[in-house]
């Protein structure tokens, strides 16, 4: 049996999953916001209560946002702030009395979504988050690659590609740098940009929904948008070539990105046809916790 752990922001999920791929358990707590040594406990409570529902010991990994630095050991670039600089993989593992795998909580949706999502059977998979931020993860072969800085696939702090001038040098990041990905294509990049150009202050979802409606100035920006996230993928598919593109977080709930991104790309990527598919997430929110669990994978 497998467990998986996703810590979030705001909540902590853990799911069992067993041996023929049934989930076999599933609980959630509220996370402990600012206090990590409740954050320790609660997931070490979760992951007992998850093996006595099931019946069973389990494998377990852990998604988190941010990553295990290989230089310290320390979590970094968690927005879950009170888990940076802390011992986590040393903390957990003891505290567990087992062996315990950490991931990007986007490297867990693409390995959940490699695995048996909406790319199953890619030999390469590009997933990213668009929500509050914009993460990025890489599976390579329903493996998640990490690379030796544990920032592979963080595609959403390079600035964003071909900038016109109404682009340059960009919003400020909290990253410390001006004009980054995140900062266009976010959620609350979209909502600024909706009211930067006369709109009102409203959702992402909510500008997505007016342009649907024929609103002009939200039509206009959802152009501005897709034509960004296809210069942003464009410049990972000129790279990394994967065969599928998963897009998880809120703003993958937005249909016309489906269709209309494919059409803006091709002028930006080195290729004269490009097969490179784009999908939503099969299993929504849940893939970052069965991302984590499939740490642990299947004997091939
Ligand atoms: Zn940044």
């Amino acid at each position: 049996m497998r467990i998986g752990v996703d810590l979030g922001g705001t909540k902590i999920e853990a799911i069992a999953i067993a041996d023929d791929g049934r989930v076999a358990a599933r609980r959630r707590v509220a996370a402990p916001r600012g206090d990590y040594e409740r954050t320790l406990a609660a997931i070490a409570s979760l992951v007992g209560d998850v093996e006595r529902d099931a019946g069973a010991r389990g494998t377990v990994g852990v998604g988190i946002p941010g990553t295990i630095s290989p230089a310290s050991g320390l979590v970094k670039n968690s927005n879950s702030t009170w888990i940076n600089g802390r011992p986590l993989a040393d903390d957990l593992p003891r505290l567990l009395d087992r062996p315990v795998r950490f991931a990007n909580d986007a490297n867990c949706l693409a390995l959940s979504e490699a695995t048996d999502g909406a790319a199953a059977g890619a030999a390469s998979v590009f997933a990213v988050i668009i929500g509050t931020g914009t993460g990025g993860g890489i599976a390579i072969d329903r493996r998640v690659v990490t690379g030796c800085n544990a920032i592979a696939g963080e595609w959403g702090h390079n600035p964003l590609p071909a900038p016109g001038a109404d682009e340059w040098p960009g919003p400020e990041c909290y990253c410390g740098r001006r004009g980054c990905i995140e900062t266009f294509l976010s959620g609350p990049g979209l909502a600024r940009d909706y009211a930067a150009s006369g709109g009102t202050e409203l959702t992402a979802i909510d500008v997505a929904r007016l342009a649907g409606e024929g609103e002009a100035g939200a039509l206009a920006c959802m152009a501005r948008y897709e034509d960004r996230l296809a210069r942003a993928l464009g410049s990972v598919i000129n790279v990394l070539d994967p065969d599928v593109i998963v897009l998880g977080g809120g703003l993958s709930n937005i249909d016309r990105l489906y269709a209309s991104v494919p059409k803006l790309w091709n002028a930006y990527i080195f290729s004269d046809d490009v097969r490179t598919k784009i999908v939503r997430a099969a299993h929504g929110d849940a893939s970052g916790v069965r991302g984590a669990a499939w740490l642990w994978p299947r004997e091939m």
